[in-house]
């Protein structure tokens, strides 16, 4: 994967953020040896080897060297991440849009910015089992993992709506279960088109 190199892409060093041929070179399978930066002399990206807790522990810290492993190393190769990205970010609108319908046409809920937001936030805060699924873009896990993470999301939504609108958990449920069920069916139709 690291030979994937073309003109303007190809992976970085982490330590100076200069581009370098290839990062590692593979003997056999398990069996590699990371390569040296040109510029600063040193091993480009040792990230490669380290457990995925390593990584997101340095993330959390806001390490630069960590962005530059995930940004420039693992989510430029291979699969189309901007497909990825556009896919998640037209799900999220559709889930938003089918969210307030059903609140303010289902539920009644008057419209009042302030209420708005709070649904949003919440929506939001209870919305972040899917940093998981974030990282399944990085690190590849059975489809099964996602489809329980989304069964996680949307419980957690649930519970969030219930604490801000103070409704029966019912409806919550029937609300979000339409609007995952919304973002799902966009998602599935946006990869079935070429
Ligand atoms: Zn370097």
């Amino acid at each position: 994967m690291a030979d994937a190199q073309e003109e303007g892409e190809g992976p970085r060093c982490v330590g100076c953020g200069g581009r370098v041929k290839t990062l590692f070179v593979q003997y056999s399978p398990g069996n590699i040896r990371l390569m040296k930066c040109d510029n600063c002399k040193a091993v480009a990206d040792p990230y490669i080897e380290c457990e995925f807790m390593i990584i997101l522990i340095d993330l959390i810290l806001h390490k630069t060297r960590a962005y530059r492993h995930i940004l420039f190393n693992k989510l430029s190769i291979g699969s189309s991440v901007d497909k990825v990205i556009g896919d998640a970010l037209v799900g999220n609108i559709i889930f938003m849009i089918m969210l307030f319908l059903g609140l303010r046409f289902i539920l009644k809920l008057s419209f009042d910015i302030t209420r708005y937001r709070e649904v949003l936030f919440a929506v939001i805060i209870s919305s972040y089992f899917k940093l998981f699924l974030f990282t399944m873009m990085v690190w590849e896990f059975p489809s099964s993992v996602i489809f329980i993470v989304e069964m996680f999301v949307l419980s957690s939504n649930v519970v969030a709506l219930r604490v801000v609108l103070q409704f029966p958990k019912a409806h919550c449920f029937g609300v979000c279960l339409m609007a995952h069920a919304a973002k799902c069916l966009t998602e599935i139709w946006i990869l079935r088109t070429p």
